[in-house]
Parts: structure tokens; C-alpha cells; sequence
């Protein structure tokens, strides 16, 4: 069985189109290490490479989050009308679920460690569903190393990110993370990611930790700025601004190679934070957050 998974290109006009910081998304090289081994798996991302139409894999797999969803759906036409079934998935897909199954011979509904195996079992057998949902969320003990081998060479900035938490434990109202990872934050085991930390620094010596927040739990986040300083190595991430509250996170996560975070500021309004439940930002009587 040959499946092919596909990230489409964002649209023309977007900052992402050129944006010459590019890096894959974690999302496929996931998927192709959750892929059996006896499967043959290829990863086409549109971003840095041409779609094969030629090449008449047994399914087509792909990952859409909003902005390249109308993307994503036109790549899906072309491969069924070329009669290769197409299964989407991702964040997009899994809250426009009706939307993406107009485009799609099956639609996947939140993570995929959980179903993947069965939605590849049943396209091997002819007969599968429409849709397919995880049960219960992954756990994250013993995730694959993602297959960051199937990568177009030489066409990224960088191909070093990794995820070792997944979820958040704020509310705010408007995030997609929390409504697709869940409110706790789950975590992997502090030794799966010294081996992949290790991997990837023999690659080179940055890492950007695709996280949401990777102070959600403090605790964990003390532990991994301690192992992350046993390496020469600079990271970014995204933060919630309550690092700023805690010098001795704040210090340790610098001691470790922190280069930047990213941190979602949102509005100087304190009315408006609270309006959206942003509680980790508070809007100070000066005006500073
Ligand atoms: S702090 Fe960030 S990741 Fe967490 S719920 Fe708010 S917007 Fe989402």
C-alpha cells in the first residue's frame, strides 16, 4: 500500500507564502511515523514542492488547518477524480467536518495516534467510514519519532520542531488549542524527549518547540529547562505572559537557550481580556500588561 500525505500551500498575499523562517509542520511527519511499517509513505508539501498527480498512491491523506483549507480541497478533488481516495484531517477538518466530507471519502476527528492504524486497515480492506474520532485523547508515552527523513531536503530554514506537551489549562474563549488538546496539559515523559532532543541536535543545535504554552505546567517546565541547559542548544516556543510573574522560571528557561517566545498578548483591554477569559494577561494601571 502507498499513501501519500499532503500539506497544501497557503494562499497568495499570505506572509506565510514567502516566509523565508519555513519549517514543515509537525502534523505530517507525525502521521508518517504512526503509518505501519510495511506501508510505503511519502510527504508532499506543497509550501516547498510541487503535488504529484502522477504517482497514483493507494490514499491520499490531508492535513488542513483553516487558511489552507480551500487549498486543501481542491488537491483533494483532483486526486478523487483521478478515482484515489482522499482522507482529511487536522484542525480544520475536524470542526468543519461536513465541509471537509464533501472533499473527502473520510474525514479523522481530532488527534490521529488512536485511529490512524484502523482508518489505513479499512482502505486496505475497501470498506471504511466516513468518519473517524478518537475516544479518548493520546496520552503521549511512547509517541513515534516523527519522520523527519521524508522531507524535502534543503527547501526549510529549519526541520527542527518538536511537541512535548499537548493543551492548556487556560479558557481562554477564542483558542483553538484547548478546544482541540483539551484544557489539561499532557505531557511526555521527560526521557522520550531527552532522546528526541538528542536526535535533533544532530541535525543542528536549535529547536523550536512546537507547544502551546510550554510553562502550562510549571512544574514539568522547571524539569525541562534543567535538561535542555545539559546541551548547547538555543529554542524557541510560545508562553503564556505569566513567565514574566516567575523569575525563576524566566531565568532558568534562559539558562537553557531560550532565544524567544512567542506570547499572545491580545488586546490592552482589561475588559476585553476578561470578556474572553484571558486571565493570564492582566492589564497593570499603567497600561502594560
Ligand atoms: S493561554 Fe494561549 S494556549 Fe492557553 S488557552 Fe489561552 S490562548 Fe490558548
Amino acid at each position: 500500500m502507498k499513501i501519500k500525505i499532503i500539506c497544501p500551500r497557503w494562499p497568495e498575499g499570505s506572509i506565510w507564502r514567502h516566509f523565508i523562517f519555513r519549517f514543515p509542520y509537525l502534523s505530517l511527519t507525525t502521521l508518517a511515523a504512526l503509518t505501519p511499517e510495511d506501508v510505503e509513505v511519502t510527504i508532499e508539501d506543497e509550501n516547498v514542492q510541487e503535488i504529484n498527480y502522477q504517482d497514483q498512491p493507494d490514499l491520499v491523506a490531508v492535513s488542513i488547518i483553516t487558511p489552507l483549507a480551500k487549498r486543501g480541497y481542491a488537491i483533494a478533488d483532483q486526486f478523487r477524480k483521478l478515482s484515489i481516495p482522499v482522507v482529511m484531517g487536522g484542525v480544520h477538518a475536524t470542526w468543519m467536518a461536513e465541509e471537509a466530507g464533501q472533499h473527502a471519502d473520510a474525514v479523522v476527528l481530532g488527534e490521529a495516534e488512536k485511529v490512524w492504524h484502523r482508518v489505513i486497515a479499512d482502505f486496505r480492506r475497501g470498506s471504511y467510514q466516513r468518519v473517524y474520532s478518537e475516544e479518548s485523547r493520546s496520552d503521549l508515552q511512547n509517541l513515534p519519532i516523527p519522520r523527519r527523513d521524508l522531507l524535502k531536503k534543503r527547501v526549510y530554514f529549519f526541520t527542527n520542531t518538536m511537541q512535548i506537551s499537548r493543551g492548556c489549562p487556560f479558557q481562554c474563549d477564542f483558542c483553538s488549542v484547548t478546544a482541540f488538546f483539551g484544557h489539561t496539559c499532557r505531557l511526555r515523559p521527560l526521557k522520550e524527549v531527552r532522546k528526541e532532543v538528542e536526535l535533533l541536535l544532530k541535525e543542528k543545535n536549535f529547536i523550536f518547540f512546537v507547544d502551546d504554552n510550554i510553562i502550562a505546567n510549571p512544574a514539568y517546565a522547571r524539569d525541562l529547562f534543567s535538561l535542555l541547559k545539559e546541551y548547547r542548544i538555543k529554542w524557541l516556543s510560545h508562553a503564556s505572559v505569566n513567565i514574566a510573574e516567575n523569575d525563576d522560571l524566566l531565568k532558568k528557561a534562559g539558562e537553557s537557550g531560550c532565544y524567544g517566545l512567542f506570547i499572545g498578548f491580545e488586546s490592552l483591554s482589561q475588559k476585553t481580556l476578561q470578556d474572553h477569559h484571558k486571565t493570564a494577561n492582566r492589564v497593570d494601571s499603567t497600561g502594560n500588561s
